[in-house]
């Protein structure tokens, strides 16, 4: 039995996962744009608890495949107490193939080389690491704590290791005037690190705009819709990726794209251009429906 610590965030894709909250909250939690955490206190969870929890569903020890860890960088645990969860999963669960979690880069750059191929071979197969943006000044601006050049490193060590990687970049995020170094510099960042996942996600406000405007260091200018789509032209025009799975199909997208980069590159480029042409007829995602 768990009692889950709300509230409690999770990827799509991780839907029929177990969750486990080993930490709760962010340890960072100053992104400008982001408010999942802010309610909670971050804390990690005492490992007798984690066991404990682990060994109620030991029942369902046949059906239970992945695992992701809560909360928002669970990678930030040590490697000893992260390598000792991975035990215990594969232990209590042998069917068990993936456990992944929310990773920021300086988690990942905190454990050795060695570290993390050791915390790969005992199952950590997937990170799912927000990049936000490549671009330096605006990741500055929304507080981040990485730039270009640590996102960089802290992800290609994790490849190495032979983790697979999952990155979500904000469309919208530098409103207008950052909207093309945004575009240039995340894609830039994206063709360095070849993710096999890349989604992106639009901007929200969950406080509201104001709330965000007031944490945005400079003056933020929102993007409407037209112009977060010529955001996401000149992002995929930059894009060089060799074989990576693309998503933009979250709630908050108004345009929905899917595809393979850069097979699918010419195709999601004349669909974002059709609607560029001819907005008044654009097939887009209502407002009312994003969020939902
Ligand atoms: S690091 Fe991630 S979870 Fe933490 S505040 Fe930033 S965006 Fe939110």
């Amino acid at each position: 039995m768990i009692n889950y610590n709300e509230p409690l965030f999770r990827p799509p894709s991780e839907a029929y996962s177990l969750i486990l909250q080993v930490s709760l909250g962010c340890a960072w939690n100053k992104c400008a744009f982001c408010e999942m955490y802010s309610s909670k206190q971050f804390r990690l969870r005492p490992e007798e608890e984690i066991f404990a929890e682990i060994e109620s569903l030991a029942h369902h020890s046949d059906q239970i495949r992945k695992v992701f860890l809560a909360d928002g960088n669970a990678v930030v645990l040590s490697f000893d107490k992260l390598s000792r969860i991975l035990d215990k999963l594969k232990a209590t669960f042998p069917k068990l193939n993936r456990v992944s979690a929310y990773a920021l880069p300086r988690d990942i750059e905190a454990k050795t080389d060695e570290e993390l191929q050791i915390l790969a071979d005992k199952g950590l197969k997937l990170l799912y690491v927000g990049i936000e943006s490549g671009d330096n000044e605006l990741l500055d601006r929304i507080n981040k704590g990485e730039d270009y050049k640590s996102t960089n490193l802290a992800l290609q060590k994790a490849r190495q290791a032979g983790i697979k990687l999952s990155v979500m970049i904000l469309n919208g995020l530098g409103g207008q005037h950052y909207s093309q170094q945004h575009a240039i510099n995340s894609a830039k960042l994206v063709n360095e690190i070849q993710p096999e996942f890349l989604s992106t996600l639009v901007l929200s406000y969950p406080h509201g705009e104001e709330h965000f405007k007031q944490k945005f260091k400079g003056e933020f200018l929102p993007l409407n819709t037209i112009e977060l789509i010529a955001e996401m032209r000149v992002f995929i025009e930059t894009l060089e990726l060799d074989n990576t799975v693309f998503r933009s199909d979250h709630a908050s997208n108004y345009l929905i794209l899917r595809g393979n980069l850069n097979r699918d590159k010419q195709e999601l480029l004349n669909r974002i251009n059709g609607v560029l042409n001819d907005p008044a007829n654009a097939k887009l995602r209502p407002e009312w429906m994003r969020g939902l």
